[in-house]
């Protein structure tokens, strides 16, 4: 059960057994555990004062030992072509940022797992910093439902690929997916569930043994280990052979297809025989490479010329990788992950509040 401020179970953080059993603790029967739990997975209401068919006191009460919200969107961030960066503010002032994203009459809504991320890669806003700290399950449900809020329905898809790696908070990550998934929570198709790891392959194995048919999605960014070196520090990041091993064993336990995303840097990563290589990676693990083209942050690396993209691509194709180009979305000034955070860092007005 996830708690926040003075030890206060957050309501976010509870599953439907853990309300029933909350409601049986203060004299209640069972079934306002069950009302409470339906507010929050089908009505998506966090707010106890609003749950307006349990008694007044309940409500009183819910509201007052239960976290509820814990969090609150405190600025949003608009592109033009509809995406919307939402900056989450923590109970104990920290924030972190969600990302919805609509295409072709789908919704995905990409959430962080973590304030700051352990892993630093040399190229990522987020990673800056290092850790702040790991969010509690309820914190990640509760992005989920001030997305939800904001277009009034669960979106299509999730990915964990906001601020953090889900992989090295893996306990708590697994708590929110399975309240996201679990037809007592909010009933989603594991399926529609990405999550993203850098390569930490104990957490990719824990995966695999979850048995949920999770989508996952590994940044290999480099095709050897040398070049691998140079992108990411030496903390957390695994050989190359030990994350293909384990990307094989999560593909033939899950009964899922990996994807393996490719962040291309001018000058370090994009030449002919990278892409060569990676498609024979993708050939013999059976994965699917999904080029992303560098979106500058303040870093030393920069984005590939559009003729040196487009040859990368038709090269891993022509050697038979299964191979797509991420669509660009969220292409302000803000788009790269970590940056509404690190701009909003100085504490900022509210906007909007209880995840309206
Ligand atoms: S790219 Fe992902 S794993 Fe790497 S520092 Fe950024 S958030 Fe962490």
């Amino acid at each position: 059960m996830s708690r926040v401020g003075h030890g206060l179970p957050m309501l976010a953080g509870m599953s439907r057994a853990e309300l029933e059993q909350w409601a049986q603790e203060q004299g209640e029967p069972v079934f306002r555990g069950r009302q409470l739990a339906d507010w929050v997975f089908h009505r998506l209401e966090l707010d106890p004062r609003q749950m307006t068919n349990l008694p007044h006191s309940l409500r009183e009460l819910a509201a007052t030992v239960l976290v509820a919200p814990a969090g609150r969107v405190t600025a949003v961030d608009a592109a033009e072509d509809g995406t919307e960066k939402l900056l989450v503010r923590l109970a104990d002032g920290q924030s972190v940022e969600m990302v919805l994203i609509p295409a072709e009459a789908r919704m995905t809504f990409c959430l962080s797992t973590q304030v700051g991320c352990p892993v630093r890669c040399r190229f990522c806003a987020s990673g800056a910093e290092g850790l702040v700290r790991n969010l509690q399950a309820g914190e990640i449900i509760e992005e989920l439902v001030f997305g939800a809020r904001r277009i009034g329905r669960l979106p299509d898809n999730v990915v964990f690929m906001g601020i953090g790696e889900g992989l090295l908070n893996l306990e708590e990550l697994l708590r929110a997916i399975e309240s996201m998934v679990s037809p007592d929570g909010f009933g989603m198709s594991p399926r529609r569930l990405t999550v993203s790891t850098s390569g930490i392959v104990p957490g990719i194995r824990r995966l695999a043994e979850f048995g949920r048919e999770l989508t996952l999605a590994v940044s290999l960014h480099a095709v050897n280990d040398e070049l691998r070196a140079r992108l990411i520090p030496d903390g957390f990041r695994y050989p190359v052979c030990e994350i293909l091993a384990a990307v094989d064993e999560y593909r033939e336990r899950a009964g899922r297809m990996v994807t393996l995303e490719y962040t291309l840097l001018d000058g370090v990563n994009d030449s002919p025989a990278d892409a060569r290589e990676l498609a024979r990676i993708s050939r013999e693990h059976h994965a699917k490479i999904n080029l992303i083209p560098y979106n500058a942050t303040d870093t030393a690396f920069r984005r590939p010329p559009r003729r040196v993209l487009e040859t990368f691509f038709r090269t891993v194709e022509q050697c038979g990788g299964r191979v797509t180009m991420r669509q660009e979305r969220g292409s302000s000034r803000t788009a790269a992950c970590g940056q509404l955070r690190r701009r909003h860092a100085a504490g900022s007005e509210d906007v909007l509040s209880g995840g309206e």
